[in-house]
């Protein structure tokens, strides 16, 4: 699919303008805002990921600092 960058209609993958508002649809700037939108999600992923980790390394520090309080 091909998504107009003016009006935002889909288009067929071999179009070469768009069927509702006629304008012209380039493919390389379609695949430069999927490349975008791809790195973007790729950021989120990674930055979801950053903090799942620093909210189990946490977690372990206070069930290890609460085990040494019991046991001293
Ligand atoms: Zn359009």
């Amino acid at each position: 699919m091909i998504t107009c960058q003016a009006c935002g209609t889909e288009n067929a993958d071999d179009a070469k303008y768009c069927t509702k508002c006629a304008r012209k649809l380039d493919p390389e700037t379609q695949k430069a805002v999927v490349q975008k939108r791809a790195s973007y999600s790729a950021t989120g992923l990674n930055l979801s990921k950053l903090v799942l980790t620093a909210v189990v390394t946490i977690v372990l520090v206070v069930v290890v600092i609460v085990l040494l309080v019991h046991i001293l």
